[in-house]
């Protein structure tokens, strides 16, 4: 193998990835020298995925649930989730509408595939997932960032700035209300702003609503509800987080069905079908006994309160509480200035080694843009108990402030 030079295709220079995973990397590291690492970098959950969906899938193994499937999902599954999102959304979905994928995540490439053509332009969050970016421009298309602004009450999209990016070339729109990192919910104007321009400008979107369901107080508003937006919207829908099932990979693209018969044919592409006997898993959690997830929403507002409460009492950080998702994004622009630091990862990484408090920081979530001031940084507290949040930013508080 040695000295051979790959001719790798030339499309791989565009893909991205997602930085977070070298924060892992780490972290593991460290705790492998026996430090003690608190993980709030991760945006994986340590808490387990209910009983009655574990045993649902085991049942479905014993009774042969493990050969191919048809490549849509299991009707069962797309009936049921139709019927799930059609009344909370307020959209009349029937399984027609519901593509089964192996995680929530393939929506992302599937959509792009369907919709965007080489050399059209996407306008997507940045801060944001970083998936968005690397499979817009993986794709052939340019991508055009939009960025959040801190409001009175939490972070809003900077709709100023989102309408400076649209050209004659602009067709599409990503949209992760509930957002990954900062925790932001559209407000009802916002969402009719971002329809009229979704409008005007003849778009169609994506909403991410991975985080649909992690909500404290009351009731999760989809942008595909406002009038005239379901034709023009795919839903990324996943069970990975409502149900704690990050690992078992399984979600759905929800939309017209015009797209959603192309992503089906997708499906048959790339994987054939989703994972079988899962998708019994699935449906035992959308129908059975609810008081797990309800449980763990208990657990992680319990979580985000002591997070938000320590992280305020820290002198240069300020932090929202948000009503959603299991992230945090505090503004530590201050903090920074105290120990003297200008720099993400000087900053990341002596927060580490001083105190094991392991977080991502801007840096993660796209390309900085220019002109940005402030200095964020993201914990997720899904994958980290309270008593450990509790410790681990006392120290945090203690080594800004020695
Ligand atoms: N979209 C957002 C905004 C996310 O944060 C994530 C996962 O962290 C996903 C999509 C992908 O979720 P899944 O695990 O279902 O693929």
């Amino acid at each position: 193998m040695k000295g051979k030079t790959m001719k790798i295709a030339q499309r791989i220079a565009r893909l991205g990835t997602e930085t977070a995973f070298a924060v892992s990397a780490e972290a593991a590291a460290f705790a492998a020298e026996g430090r003690k690492v608190y993980p709030f970098h991760l945006g994986d959950m340590n808490l387990r995925t209910p009983a009655n969906v574990m045993e649902a899938a085991i049942k479905a193994m014993h009774d042969g649930k493990t050969g191919y499937c048809p490549n849509a999902g299991i009707p069962q599954l797309r009936e049921t989730l139709a019927a799930d999102v059609s009344a909370s959304h307020g959209i009349p979905y029937t399984m027609e509408n519901v593509a089964i994928q192996p995680g929530g995540k393939p929506t992302i490439s599937k959509f792009f595939l369907t919709l965007m053509n080489p050399g059209d332009e996407v306008l997507y969050p940045n801060p944001g997932y970083p998936i968005y970016e690397s499979q817009i421009e993986f794709h052939g298309g340019k991508a055009r960032p939009y960025s959040y602004i801190e409001g009175e009450r939490n972070f809003e999209i900077d709709l100023d700035m989102l309408a400076r990016q649209i050209t004659p070339r602009t067709r599409l729109l990503v949209l992760n209300d509930l957002q990954n990192p900062t925790g932001a919910e559209c407000r009802a104007a916002e969402l009719e702003k971002l329809a009229e321009l979704v409008r005007a400008h003849d778009l169609y979107v994506l909403c991410d609503e991975a985080y649909f369901d992690i909500r404290y107080e009351g009731r999760s508003t989809s942008f595909a509800a406002l009038p005239g937006m379901a034709e023009r919207c795919v839903i990324l829908y996943t069970f990975s987080k409502k149900f704690a099932m990050t690992g078992w990979r399984l979600g759905a693209a929800i939309g017209p069905r015009e797209i959603i018969d192309i992503i089906i044919k997708l499906n048959v592409n790339d994987e054939s079908c989703s994972n079988h006997f899962v998708q019994y898993a699935a449906l035992e959690g959308l129908t059975g006994d609810q008081r797990a997830t309800g449980q763990i929403l208990k657990t992680l507002r319990e979580r985000r309160d002591a997070a938000v409460d320590r992280l305020n009492s820290i002198e240069g950080v300020r932090c929202f509480r948000p009503n959603a998702t299991f992230y945090l994004y505090p503004n530590v622009t201050g903090a920074m200035q105290k120990k003297g630091l200008t720099d993400y990862d000087a900053f990341r990484r002596a927060l580490l080694h001083e105190t094991g408090v392991s977080v991502c920081t801007r840096l993660h979530f796209g390309r900085p843009l220019a002109g940005e001031k402030n200095f964020y940084i993201r914990l997720a507290y899904a994958g980290i108990d309270t008593p450990e949040i509790e410790a681990g930013l006392d120290k945090f508080k203690a080594f800004i402030e020695s």
